[in-house]
């Protein structure tokens, strides 16, 4: 049992690079497969490697994407160096100045949307109106962000002594590395390279292996905005070796993460070992509760949403969800009615709910706590199950989207997260038990209560330690302008977006300024009044 859930825990990425021998074109002529470059001092650059790896679509693996530089320690080494180079200039370019270029990127992005949405869709699964939104979570965090450029706002605050002034300012941090995880893959790029250069640093970036083309994207259009060479640098490649050497990397002051909470413990120890800083957010098990004065049919709704929605691939993903047992039977006939006429496929055909999972390995995974749910846990397996495999399946990486009754909080599939199409739902006797089992879990990030009454919603609103929480919605849904972020195993105490992102990308500096002409010592000399 111990090495199955060994086994479960990481999901690592796992694709042939391929030998090109020093020219990447000449290695594909008649493919008609196109091959990307890393970015780097304001080049186009393959990797020191000469080796690639191979994007492939998660709804029909014949399909690649493109071929991406396997990048290695040395090509980091070269984009510190480039985004070391455009440092100074950059952060004395004057934050307004550096705005209005961001400005210019969100006009690109809303030009190119729909594109950048089937680029996404083809290279990472879900669905085009959910690609839509991942750019649109793009385009509203750039024009938001770039707001920032003319505020950025420090603070004055009287001085103890006479004829002194005191007042706090932001500078940047340095040297960003971005790490980024592959179910949001210009969301979250997006959520940290805009904050970081707004705040007047100079970044590397590392997209997830299995979805480096939107990045690519995001960095093309950082190009074409008019971003000066060095200031946004992209290394694709495997988090193993480029995602390692860019924590180690003694001249990237922030490591600024997204993915696993495992792969986190490792960036965090890598950045504990050199003290810089280091920004995690990671991994959850978010439940919705179900009252049972709750509208039903409005919970069911948010339940399959935040079930489903992205084939269950979102850090917020509604993977449990607690219902009153005095609504208990209701609900669950009706999600298991609601799930049943979801239809899968690939998500470019547009009356497709659900896509696949992003890998054969994500398939292992879900079907392994499938397994375990049904003969290890004892839950009831109401829907779902298998995966996809005849006819227009045959090719991709498809599941059922599955739910799971009579779970108990105790359960592995009610306490590990899954990261697929799976939800658990939990009996419940009181509005306190379901607070309790809410919060009995080792993540902290999103969780909803549905019920009509507004002491009950604060209550809960107040008891879950969470870093989310909504009413009468489902777990998924942030929007750009709030911070985001979660407690527990979910992070390390920061917050994207938001005005609280600029405290991840920027650090205070408290200035005090002495115009009496004598020594004036702090907490020594007595004021005369
Ligand atoms: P992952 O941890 O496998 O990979 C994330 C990134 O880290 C990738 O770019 C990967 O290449 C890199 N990486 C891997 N090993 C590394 C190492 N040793 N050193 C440095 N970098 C390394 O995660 P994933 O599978 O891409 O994403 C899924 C996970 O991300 C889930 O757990 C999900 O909950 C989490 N996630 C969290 C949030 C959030 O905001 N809290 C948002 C989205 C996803």
């Amino acid at each position: 049992m111990a090495q199955a859930k060994k086994a479960l825990v990481k999901s690592k990425k796992q694709r042939t690079p391929r030998t090109v021998g020093g020219s990447v074109k000449k290695s594909t002529p008649h493919s008609g497969v196109r091959t990307y470059q890393n970015y780097i001092g304001g080049k186009w650059v393959d990797s020191n490697s000469g080796e690639i790896f191979e994007n492939i679509n998660p709804a029909d693996t014949r399909d690649v994407v493109g071929r991406f530089p396997l990048s290695t320690r040395q090509d980091i080494n070269d984009a510190v160096n480039a985004a070391q180079e455009a440092f100074n200039r950059w952060r004395r370019t004057p934050a307004p100045r550096r705005a209005e270029i961001l400005f210019r990127l969100g006009e690109i992005l809303i030009r190119q949307k729909s594109a950048l949405a089937a680029d996404m869709t083809r290279e990472m699964g879900k669905v085009l109106k959910e690609t839509g939104g991942d750019v649109q979570e793009a385009i509203d965090c750039t024009y938001y962000t770039a707001g920032e450029g003319r505020r950025l706002h420090g603070f004055t605050t009287p001085a103890e002594m006479p004829d002194k002034f005191a007042m706090c300012v932001r500078q940047p941090v340095g040297l960003c590395g971005l790490i980024t995880p592959w179910n949001f893959p210009m969301a979250i790029p997006s959520w940290k390279l805009i904050p970081a250069l707004v705040c007047g640093n100079t970044v590397v970036i590392k997209p997830a292996e299995d979805t480096p083309l939107s990045t690519y994207n995001l960095v093309k259009a950082c190009e074409e905005a008019g971003i000066p060479p060095g200031v946004v640098n992209l290394v694709t490649g495997y988090g193993e070796t480029v995602g390692a050497a860019m924590t180690t990397h003694p001249a990237l002051r922030l490591i600024s993460f997204t993915g696993s909470t495992e792969t986190g413990r490792l960036v965090a120890s890598a950045c504990a070992d050199r003290n810089a800083i280091c920004s995690l957010e990671m991994g959850g098990k978010n439940v919705i509760m179900v009252m049972e004065d709750a509208d039903v049919d409005l919970a069911v709704e948010g339940a399959v949403w935040g079930a489903f929605g992205t084939s269950g691939q979102r850090c917020t993903a509604s993977s449990r969800i607690v219902v009153h047992k005095k609504v208990y039977k209701q609900f669950s006939k009706k999600l298991v009615e609601r799930a049943q006429t979801l239809r899968v496929g690939n998500g470019a055909d547009p009356r497709t709910d659900m896509g696949p999972v992003i890998n054969s390995e994500a398939i292992e995974k879900i079907r392994g706590y499938i397994d375990i749910g049904r003969h290890e846990d004892g839950a009831t397996l109401a829907h779902g199950g298998r995966r996809l495999t005849k006819g227009e399946y045959a090719n991709g990486f498809f599941i059922e989207p599955t739910v799971f009754t009579d779970v108990t909080p105790d359960m592995r599939i009610a306490q590990e997260e899954i990261f697929g199409p799976v939800t658990a739902v939990i009996p419940a006797n009181s509005l306190d038990e379901a607070i309790e089992i809410g919060n009995g879990v080792r993540y902290g990030l999103s969780a909803s209560i549905y019920t009509q009454d507004v002491n009950r919603a604060f209550e809960a609103m107040n008891e879950m330690y969470t870093g989310i929480f909504y009413v009468n919605a489902s777990t998924i849904g942030a929007e750009v302008h709030l911070p985001f972020g979660g407690t527990k195993a979910t992070g390390n105490g920061h917050r994207e977006a938001g005005t609280q992102v600029l405290d991840v990308f920027s650090e205070w500096k408290s200035i005090y300024v002495d115009y009496s002409g004598k020594l004036q010592r702090a907490q020594i000399d007595d004021v005369k009044i």
